[in-house]
């Protein structure tokens, strides 16, 4: 089916008046940040941290490199006034950080945030659904890549249950953070088989589904073009159940296509970043754990916020650092994938978040 994408009109308004806004060299805008609040994680997926090299062994950061709540806040004080409007938690798995409601408080706080998300795989959702609702988030995005306990255990590499994640999403709903969207990453050969009924349980649960194609972050998965099942595949074969309508992004530079069920009970959304990368409307910046920014998800290294903040640089010296760094961006690397880029060094996406 032929994808409804847009992209090239504007994001967004923000606080930040329109002349001061920064852009890149292709003219993007800053609108997104993507926060990483750990690098540590309680599944192994085998196309994100597959166990047999993130083992116990592993050395993942010690606590006191990783940033800190007043730290991240700070931050994200002066992305809103470069625009940013958006900001999604990430990880690693967010939700092994301990208190995270409390940095969810604050970053609420921060004038021209106007939307918080979170990205989780749900393991530890249940319990903290609530506390991070009234904190102030808006929205969860729950990782299941499918409803088949074997197929799951699998592929989140820890055997965990499909029940618990399901319980987590029930927990959000009833909390109040809606919509809930269920990532779900598809492997050729592994996973396919969990599409329908995957959209199936979606329908009839008010989960907004979205289909990622198995992407070549990092340098760890093994990653090979043949094992991706490209998004339009994955819509024909939702569309020939149950048909879908084309759905315009509600803004530019929106990460999913979106697709309408034609008898009105909800939607989908394809991440289609390798078959029909999205770069030219890309309007994100990321930062890890360790406070570097990063501003493509596929970039080899970042710039060392950290630094800066711990060094002593005023909120000035700051601003102007992340603002020359993004005028200075020319990433996209998904428009330029090739057999010759799956060699180059990449940053792994359980530092930076997806
Ligand atoms: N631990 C959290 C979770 O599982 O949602 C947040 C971090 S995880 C890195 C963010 C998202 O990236 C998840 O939905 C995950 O499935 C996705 N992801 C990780 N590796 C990927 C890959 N190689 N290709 C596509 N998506 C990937």
């Amino acid at each position: 089916m032929p994808r409804p994408r847009d992209p090239a009109t504007p994001a967004p308004a923000s606080v930040a008046a329109p002349d001061t806004l920064v852009r890149d060299r292709l003219g993007r805008r800053l609108h997104d940040l993507r926060i990483s609040v750990t690098d540590r994680c309680n599944f192994r997926c085998t196309y994100c941290m597959p166990k047999e090299i993130f083992g116990r062994d592993y050395a993942f950061l010690p606590r006191a490199e990783i940033l800190t709540f007043e730290e991240i806040a700070r931050l994200a004080r002066i992305f809103a006034g470069l625009g940013v409007s958006k900001l999604r938690i990430t990880g690693g798995e967010p939700l092994v950080r301990r208190d995270l409601p409390d940095l969810v408080r604050q970053l609420a706080a921060i004038e021209g945030i106007d939307d918080i998300a979170l990205t989780t795989n749900g393991a530890l959702l249940r319990a903290q659904a609530p506390a991070l609702h009234d904190a102030g988030l808006k929205r969860v995005t729950v990782s299941l890549d499918s409803l088949d306990d074997t197929v799951f255990g699998a592929m989140n590499g820890v055997q965990f249950p499909v029940a618990r994640v399901l319980d987590g999403i029930r927990a959000a709903q009833a909390a109040g953070l809606s919509p809930v969207k269920v990532n779900m990453v598809v492997k050729r050969g592994v996973n396919e088989a969990s599409v329908l009924p995957m959209a199936r349980h979606a329908r009839d649960n008010g989960l907004i589904l979205r289909l990622i194609e198995y992407m070549d972050v990092g340098q760890s998965n093994g990653w090979r073009l043949e094992d991706v099942v490209p998004a339009s595949q994955l819509v024909d074969m939702i569309a020939a159940e149950f048909p879908l309508d084309a759905v315009p992004p509600s803004y530019a530079g929106e990460v999913a296509t979106r697709w309408r069920y034609a008898d009105g009970s909800g939607e989908i959304g394809v991440i289609s970043s390798v078959t029909e990368p999205f770069c030219g409307a890309c309007t994100r910046a990321r930062i890890s754990a360790k406070g570097e920014l990063f501003t493509c998800l596929f970039a080899a290294s970042g710039l060392d916020l950290r630094a800066l903040v711990r060094g002593g640089a005023s909120d000035d010296e700051i601003d102007e650092a992340i603002a020359g760094r993004w005028r200075r961006r020319t990433d996209r690397y998904s428009e330029l994938r090739s057999a010759e880029t799956v060699g180059l060094r990449r940053v792994e996406m359980f530092a930076i978040g997806g």
